[in-house]
C-alpha cells in the first residue's frame, strides 16, 4: 500500500475484514470528482459573457479573483486540524475567515429564511470578486456567467484517481454505495444586491450534475443532496440514516459503515462521532504529511490502495 501510514493501513485492513457487511457513503466534490482541479479552466468559460460589459483586462482580473476565492475556501474546507494551517501560506487562516464572513454576510436573507450559508455558491464568489474590483454585474449577466462556468465544469469533469475502480470493485461485491453531497448553492442575485435561494432549483441542478456523472460510470444507489438541509448539520446526517434504512433496511448507526470525504469537518466528523461502527477514508492532497491521528480514519492520496486492498483480500477466495 505504498506510502500509507501504519495507522491508515490498519483502518483499511479493518474495513476489508468485515467487508461483506459494509455500507459505503461518499462525498462527491474533491472526493470522487476532481472539482478543484478543473475549476480554474472552467472559470475562464465566463470570459465571453464578462467582456460584453467589462474591459477584457478587468474581466480577467475578476476571474483570477474568483478562482483565488474558491481555492481559499477549499483550502479552509480541507483543513483537518489546526496544525494543517501551518503548512499553508502565512496569513491564509485570517484570509479564509474574512472571506467566509463576507460570503455569509452577502446571504443574510438566505440565512434568515433557511438557517444556512451556501459557502460554495459561485454566484456569491463572482459577485464578491466584482465588488473588490469596483464593478458589478447585472443579475442576468451574473447568472449567465455562472451557468457557463457550470456547463464547463460538467464538460471537463474528471474523476479522482481510483474512483471508478473502487466503485466497480464495490459494485461487483454488491456493497451498497451512496453519495452525500453539499449544495452547489445556486443562488439568485436581485437588483437590490440581495441573494435568494430556491432549494428546489439548487437540488435539481445538483441532481442533474450527479446524473451526468452516473452516465460516465459512477454508479450509486441514491444521492443525499444538501438542499435545503446541508452538511455538516446533524439533521442532514439524520436524513441519511432514515433514507438508507428505507432503502435497504440497514441501520447505519449500528452496521459497519465506511464514509469517504475530503473534509474532516464537513464529511467525517458527525458520522465518526455518532455512528457506532463507522470508519472514515479521507482523501488528502494537500501539502505536508498525509497522516491523520484520528482513530478509525485512514488518510489516502488516491482510492487505488483501498481498491487494491479489497481485491487482494478477495483473491484467495476466488482462486
Ligand atoms: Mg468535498
Amino acid at each position: 500500500m505504498g506510502t500509507l501510514s501504519h495507522a491508515s493501513r490498519a483502518v483499511i485492513n479493518s474495513i476489508v475484514a468485515d467487508l461483506s457487511q459494509t455500507i459505503w457513503l461518499s462525498d462527491v466534490d474533491d472526493t470522487l470528482v476532481d472539482t478543484a482541479h478543473i475549476h480554474t479552466t472552467a472559470s475562464y468559460a465566463m470570459m465571453p459573457t464578462l467582456i460584453k460589459s467589462l474591459h477584457p483586462d478587468l474581466a480577467r482580473s475578476v476571474i483570477e479573483r474568483f478562482v483565488a476565492y474558491f481555492d481559499l475556501l477549499i483550502a479552509g474546507h480541507q483543513v483537518r486540524a489546526s496544525h494543517d494551517w501551518d503548512a499553508l501560506p502565512q496569513g491564509m487562516f485570517q484570509q479564509y475567515h474574512e472571506l467566509y464572513a463576507r460570503v455569509a454576510a452577502s446571504q443574510e436573507s438566505v440565512q434568515q429564511q433557511w438557517g444556512t450559508v451556501k459557502v460554495f455558491s459561485r454566484e456569491v464568489l463572482l459577485h464578491l470578486a466584482c465588488e473588490d474590483l469596483g464593478t458589478q454585474l447585472e443579475p442576468v449577466e451574473l447568472d449567465s456567467c455562472i451557468q457557463q462556468y457550470w456547463d464547463a465544469m460538467a464538460r471537463q469533469a474528471v474523476f479522482c484517481s481510483g474512483t471508478l475502480r473502487l466503485v466497480a470493485v464495490l459494485a461487483a461485491l454488491g456493497r451498497p454505495f451512496y453519495l452525500f453531497t453539499g449544495s452547489d448553492g445556486r443562488l439568485t442575485l436581485h437588483p437590490n444586491g440581495r441573494f435568494t435561494y430556491d432549494p428546489d432549483r439548487s437540488l435539481r441542478f445538483k441532481s442533474n450534475r450527479l446524473d451526468m456523472l452516473r452516465l460516465r460510470g459512477l454508479t450509486f444507489r441514491r444521492a443525499f443532496i444538501g438542499d435545503p438541509v446541508d452538511k455538516p448539520s446533524h439533521e442532514f446526517y439524520d436524513n441519511i440514516v432514515e433514507g438508507i434504512f428505507a432503502d435497504v433496511g440497514a441501520d447505519i448507526r449500528a452496521q459497519p459503515t465506511v464514509v469517504l470525504g475530503d473534509s474532516f469537518a464537513a464529511d467525517l466528523r458527525i458520522p465518526m462521532s455518532t455512528w457506532n461502527r463507522c470508519r472514515g477514508l479521507l482523501l488528502w492532497r494537500g501539502t505536508g504529511s498525509a497522516s491523520l491521528e484520528y482513530e478509525g480514519i485512514a488518510s489516502v492520496r488516491s482510492w487505488m490502495p483501498v481498491a487494491n486492498s479489497i481485491e487482494a483480500a478477495l483473491r484467495p477466495r476466488i482462486s
